[in-house]
């Protein structure tokens, strides 16, 4: 292991830490394959530590004491600290995951007003006065936080979805555990730091870093953690909700998705090929909500194809370091794997391949894991290629008849996380937002997220909602109180 490579630490207590067993973690550059940071290894002690931190913190008057008001007060100046750290914390999770440093300087620009929205609804989770039926009797409601909570996130986002979870829990009153995802920590392992220069107590934010089984499993068990946030794969969602539920835990579960983005033939084509285009190719495809399955009507089915392929043949494939990079590599070698076999098992089922699907060879990236832009065209809603989640840069056209049909297709599917609709009837627009199975829809436009919008899934996309004012009611419990006059 290279001595010379920068070393990122935990946060625990307030402090940076190593692992207590001294052991750390490569974590690789994807547009090189090659090591270029170091994370701590952590297992089980460290987890106990940074549980009983936040543990601590929940309980301590210098954050339990604080007023509403002074919680926000705090967001908020988080918030202007991370607008200031945005370009250095862009560059650190291009450099860990891959993503394009233009997609990451829109994310970074965006994230302070997640903080500043969460910091605005800490005084106004309000409780009731009861309307009592007992004479004398007095009774309300509180709005009160639930503990420690645990947040797991994946390598695809680390810092937006971690956003997603920390901005509204902290708001709400908890604690948290952060455990990132082993392929990409650094971003966030930066970014925890910035709490103490706002003024957080000690211990409200920690983290843990490390492989699932020696450090997420721990966490996720812990007796103390009141709450699990999770975003990331099926497999690890059900581990997770299974554990939970021995122990009776709360969760919030953001899954996968196979999300249907669907052109009518009456649809600004234009505006629906370049949506159909940024639906599965930003991020490398590598998004929760990509559009992987493009319903097109049967009447503009070829001049979409034919526009697509002209659009995304030109595609810049390179360095995602560089402004003008427009496709950028998968985050991990196993990944590229992944993505190799769901194009080989299309080909065999059938599906044509009208674009890419395969490596490209960039210069001076060899050593990189990119994948082409890849298209196939005549997909069956029942092949592979339609039903799973490939989570890399191959979108699979599937064509329909009538609305009734591309409804049916869209439904057909055991996710339900986003859908996109293109047309310009209003009357079909809302008939399709209220009937497609989905926790989004875009009519019109795809990708749209918002500190405002609630967003989760349904069906086996996930459970609860990240965002927007329900987001509050993931943090918070309702206690009764009743005072007999
Ligand atoms: P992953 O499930 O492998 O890992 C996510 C995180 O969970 C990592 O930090 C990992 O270490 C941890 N983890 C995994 N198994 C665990 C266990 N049993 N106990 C405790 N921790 C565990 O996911 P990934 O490969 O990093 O991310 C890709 C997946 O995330 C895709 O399936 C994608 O659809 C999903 N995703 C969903 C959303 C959403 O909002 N719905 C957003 C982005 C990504």
């Amino acid at each position: 292991m290279a001595e010379d490579l920068e070393r990122f630490c935990n946060l625990l207590a307030g402090s940076g830490r190593e692992a207590d067993g001294g052991e750390w973690l490569e974590s690789l550059d994807p547009a090189t394959g090659e090591a270029w940071a170091l994370i701590p290894r952590c297992t089980s002690t460290d987890v106990d530590a940074a549980v009983e931190a936040a543990r601590a913190a929940f309980r301590s008057p210098e954050w339990r004491g604080l007023t509403a008001t002074a919680r926000g007060a705090l967001l908020y100046r988080f918030a202007d600290i991370l607008a200031e750290e945005a370009e250095r914390l862009a560059q650190i999770e291009t450099h860990d995951n891959g993503k394009l440093i233009a997609e990451m300087r829109a994310q970074l620009g965006y994230l302070p007003a997640y903080y500043r929205y969460f910091a605005g609804l800490a005084d106004k989770m309000e409780g009731h006065v009861l309307p009592i039926d007992k004479p004398l009797m007095h009774a309300f409601t509180r709005r009160e936080p639930l503990g420690v909570i645990a947040c797991i996130t994946p390598w695809n986002s680390p810092l937006l979805l971690l956003a997603w979870k920390l901005a509204p829990l902290l708001a709400a009153g908890n604690t948290a555990v952060i455990k990132p995802s082993e392929h990409a920590s650094c971003s966030t392992l930066a970014f925890v730091e910035l709490f103490e220069r706002a003024g957080f107590p000690a211990g409200v934010v920690n983290t843990v870093t490390g492989l699932p089984q020696e450090c997420g499993e721990p966490l996720v068990r812990h007796p103390d953690i009141a709450k699990i946030a999770f975003t990331g794969g099926e497999p690890g969602g059900i581990a997770i909700y299974r554990s939970a539920a021995e122990n009776l835990k709360k969760v919030t579960l953001e899954l996968g998705g196979k999300s249907p983005n669907i052109i009518f033939g009456d649809a600004d084509l234009e505006r629906a090929v370049y949506g159909a285009v940024s639906g599965i190719f930003a991020a490398s495809g590598q998004t929760c909500i990509a559009g992987s399955r493009l319903l097109v009507q049967r009447n503009v089915h070829d001049e979409v194809v034919e526009r697509l392929v002209a659009i995304a043949r030109t595609a810049r494939i390179g360095d995602p370091k560089l402004a003008d990079t427009q496709v950028g590599p998968v985050t991990t070698l196993a990944q590229r794997g992944k993505v190799i076999d769901h194009i080989a098992s299309a080909r065999q089922s059938g599906a044509e391949c009208v674009l890419g699907g395969g490596l490209p060879t960039v210069e001076g990236l060899e050593g990189g894991w990119f994948v082409q832009p890849t298209i196939f065209t005549g997909v069956d809603n029942q092949m592979p290629i339609a039903r799973e989640e490939v989570f890399g840069p191959v979108l699979a056209i599937i064509p329909f008849d009538d609305e009734e049909e591309a409804l049916s297709i869209a439904n057909d599917s055991p996710y339900g996380l986003a859908a996109g609709v293109w047309t310009q009837d209003i009357g079909r627009a809302i008939r399709m937002s209220e009937r497609v199975e989905a926790g989004t829809i875009w009519v019109n436009t795809y990708r749209a997220v918002s500190f405002m919008a609630p967003f989760g899934g349904t069906k086996r996309s996930g459970i609860g909602r990240e965002s927007g004012q329900e987001a509050m009611d993931e943090y918070l419990q309702t206690k009764s109180v009743w005072i007999d006059l």
